[in-house]
């Protein structure tokens, strides 16, 4: 059995703010996800694409801002079960919970925080009779390196963000990129039809559209694919791969069976508190939550664990006034009044 202070379902973003939040008030934390490394949607669906609304940084890849997550939360020593679902909880008599896992490993600690993202997130495949047998074969739903594509011929399907911007990106890394949807309008963002816009106008980019995907072609590995425009007949253009990126089907997963009040796939929490849920004990941080307003992005998931974090702090040490210090101050080993010295506050006086 592992036991911890808080257990951290989701070891995304939030989940890994979470452990530094915690850490600051002496709470130790132990983190269970689903995939094989941290990082959630960052390092799984975006690792090489920037983000530009961290605070204090102008532009980070996905991928960097798990690193420095990971980095700023190794001194409070977090421990990992990854590889593994949360599938079970359950409340013993001394308050605490239990959360097992598909693979059995036990946690048990006073205080849980659902980290869980969208879920257990699966891509929308487009339907196509074969593509199962393409799959790391030429057919990728998510883009993780994308030097993978360098000198390739590339067609990317879809009419979101993530195919707009790919598209985008990897016109400078592709030997060619083919854009196809559906419909002659993109649901993305403004900006970034235009570029495709421009692009398509400098010939470094092959819109087609209306059109879709209506066969893959080839042996053992993608070769070509069908597209068929609206009202005209099918033709064949050859391509080394095909990125179909329809978004993902968001799936709670066994959390959805907890007892916790539930609405729009996403957990209903008390946000004008301290993110618990219906379960005194139980709190939901990040895209899982919703409330009224709620908006998911990683900076609102670092705010709630922080609060989540204060409302802990209360759980397991009842009782026990926790007075707020800045870590300019007290430094990150002196919370709780354990640090020797303090470093030196820079004074200014005015004569
Ligand atoms: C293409 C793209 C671009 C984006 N760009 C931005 C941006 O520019 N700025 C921004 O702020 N946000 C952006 N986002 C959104 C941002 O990634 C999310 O807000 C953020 O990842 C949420 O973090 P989280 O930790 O709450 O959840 P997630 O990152 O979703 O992590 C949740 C983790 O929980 C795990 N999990 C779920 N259920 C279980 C279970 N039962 N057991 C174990 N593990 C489980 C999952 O495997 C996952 O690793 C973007 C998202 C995408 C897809």
């Amino acid at each position: 059995m592992i036991t911890t202070d808080i257990i951290i379902i989701g070891a995304g973003p939030t989940g890994l703010f979470a452990v530094f939040e915690a850490g600051l008030l002496k709470l130790k934390c132990h983190l269970i996800d689903a995939l094989p490394q941290p990082g959630g949607q960052c390092s799984e669906i975006y690792p090489k694409k920037p983000i530009y609304d961290i605070p204090a940084y102008p532009e980070i890849l996905a991928g960097d801002l798990t690193d420095k997550l990971l980095e700023q939360c190794k001194q409070f020593e977090p421990g990992f079960t990854l590889g593994e679902r949360a599938e079970t909880i359950d409340k013993q008599d001394d308050g605490t919970f239990i959360v097992t896992t598909n693979k059995g490993t036990k946690h048990q600690a006073p205080v849980v925080a659902i980290a869980s993202g969208l879920g257990s997130f699966e891509p929308r495949k487009p339907l196509l009779d074969n593509i199962t047998d393409f799959e790391d074969k030429g057919v990728e739903y998510i883009i993780k390196e994308p030097e993978l594509y360098r000198g390739k011929n590339v067609i990317i399907a879809g009419g979101g963000d993530s195919a707009l911007d790919w598209s985008i990106f990897l016109a400078d890394v592709a030997k060619s990129v083919t854009l196809v949807h559906r419909r002659n309008e993109f649901r993305g963002h403004l900006d970034s039809v235009e570029k495709v816009q421009e692009l398509k106008n400098s010939g470094k980019i092959n819109l087609i559209t209306p059109a879709e995907i209506t066969a893959i072609i080839g042996d053992d590995k993608v070769e070509a694919l069908e597209i068929t425009k609206k009202d005209e007949a099918p033709f064949t253009l050859e391509t080394d791969h095909f990125i179909p990126l329809f978004g993902l089907s968001p799936k709670l997963g066994p959390i959805a069976n907890w007892g916790l009040e539930i609405e729009k796939n996403a957990i209903k929490v008390n946000n004008a508190l301290d993110y618990q849920t219906n379960i005194p004990g139980i709190f939901a941080i990040g895209d899982g939550n919703i409330y009224p307003g709620k908006l998911k992005l990683i900076l609102c998931g670092f705010h709630e664990a922080t609060l989540m974090c204060q409302a802990a702090y209360k759980i397991i040490n009842p009782g026990k006034r926790y007075v707020l210090k800045y870590t300019t101050v007290a430094g990150i080993d002196g919370f709780d009044g354990t640090r020797k010295e303090a470093p030196k506050a820079v004074v200014k006086t005015i004569d």
